[in-house]
């Protein structure tokens, strides 16, 4: 492995992928729903590949679907109350992580710093450092750790946080809607972030898959919308999270074209353009949403409304067998502590060396249950905040929330 690489060996989805296949759990570990994706958006992939217009199973345009650029800019526009120009304010890249690849190493210079907020969606530092860049992290740290917990008691030290820009800072990574925590981070929060990005001259990375994800009365904000920072954001959307459909791997990153311009040239020479039929599916869904954006029936509001009650049972049955679970803001994850439970299970039959991946692989060959160890999110010094817990999906049909909540009682 060249040196670049060593150190990223281990991935949390491939070990956790293959522990599912091996022993059959019921899976609350990697995030997808396990139900139908919305009609509209699958019925127009297949009336794309049933299409009289043979272009669309060919390449299309490089830095995106001429169609789906052009949705996205409509609808980003509206959103953040800017003219975007489809063709070089957005980028469409295979999948959020392609956008987060591409911004990580289409502005990183060796010895550049990148601020990440612990835990972080674990691709960040392996991104960060193949492009030569240094991690410098700050955690969340919860407020309280009993009685109800919510993921806004989830905050970072404000000195700290001040303390890590400095000359070498390229820029921070955010992540709101948070996985795996489900902070909706404030604008209290996020103007504070930025005031230290302008003041240092950085740039922010704003990952923001899961924006239509957020209960009532919480409201997502971008980043890129608060004064004199559109000029400095890049930011990140899936079509996987927000239709749905995470195995399309359709994404985009958004900002001014002078930041977009050193992701085209990194997508340009790997993935040069994306597939076209998925492409032009997500951009008929959007034209969809737009026309009903403030309708109720509009997915980006209908999918949290489907997810609250799902998110509450699931929080209530994690109560029921004495976890502590953290109620998320946003998205579709849920951080709870086990640490009550600690004499049900045998953790020295598993031989890792972090507590919570000893956890989750005894529950998930001795319980049949299976979560996904959160110290994948931290970095080498911070992993023991992060041991006492584990991260459930609740994007699932209620059968199976139904089923988890069995497997736990009869365990407990
Ligand atoms: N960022 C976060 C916070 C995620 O949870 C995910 C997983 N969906 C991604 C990025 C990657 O998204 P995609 O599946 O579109 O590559
Ligand atoms: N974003 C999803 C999660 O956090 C899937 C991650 C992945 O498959 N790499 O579970």
């Amino acid at each position: 492995l060249p040196n670049r690489l060593k150190g990223n060996e281990k991935s949390v989805w491939v070990e956790y992928i293959q522990l599912a296949l091996q022993y059959k759990p019921l899976n609350l570990g990697q995030g997808f729903p396990d139900y139908y994706a919305p009609e509209n958006v699958t019925n127009a992939l297949a009336s794309v590949a049933k299409s009289d217009n043979p272009l669309l199973q060919q390449y299309t345009r490089g830095f995106g679907h001429p169609r789906l650029v052009n949705a996205l800019a409509k609808f980003y526009s509206k959103l953040i109350n800017r003219d975007l120009d489809p063709n070089k304010e957005v980028l469409v890249t295979s999948g959020a992580y392609e956008a987060l690849y591409s911004s990580l190493q289409g502005h990183t210079n060796p010895g550049d710093e990148w601020i990440i907020i612990e835990p972080f969606f674990d691709c960040y530092v392996p991104m960060v450092q193949s492009a030569g860049g240094i991690p410098r992290y700050i955690a969340l740290k919860p407020k309280s750790t009993s009685g109800t917990v919510t993921s806004g008691d989830w905050i970072f030290d404000r000195k700290e946080m001040e303390s890590l820009f400095n000359q070498k800072t390229k820029g921070i990574i955010i992540n709101t809607p948070h996985n795996p925590i489900g902070k909706v981070f404030t604008l209290d929060e996020l103007q504070f972030i930025a005031d230290l990005a302008k003041k240092w001259n950085t740039l922010v990375i704003s990952d923001e898959v899961y924006e239509h994800i957020v209960y009532e009365p919480y409201k997502h904000i971008r980043i890129a919308t608060l004064p004199g920072m559109y000029e400095r954001t890049i930011t990140i959307g899936s079509a996987g999270k927000t239709f749905s459909v995470t195995g399309w791997k359709i994404g985009w990153a958004y900002g001014p074209a002078n930041l977009l311009y050193n992701l085209q040239v990194i997508h340009q020479n790997s993935v040069y353009t994306c597939t076209t039929p998925t492409q032009e599916a997500v951009a008929i869904g959007f034209e969809l949403e737009i026309e009903r954006l403030d309708h109720p029936e509009c997915y980006f509001r209908s999918l949290a409304m489907e997810l609250l009650p799902k998110r509450d049972y699931m929080a209530k049955f994690l109560r029921e067998v004495g976890m502590v679970p953290t109620i998320p803001e946003g998205g579709y994850f849920m951080l709870a502590n086990w640490s009550a439970l600690e004499n049900k299970v045998k953790l020295h039959e598993e031989t890792d060396e972090n507590k919570d991946y000893r956890f989750t692989k005894w529950m998930t060959k001795n319980v049949g249950l299976l979560g996904i160890p959160p110290t994948a999110f931290y970095g080498p010094e911070h992993k023991t905040l992060a041991e006492d817990y584990v991260r459930y999906c609740f994007i699932k049909k209620d059968e199976n929330l139904k089923a988890a909540d069995k497997i736990l009682k009869k365990w407990a």
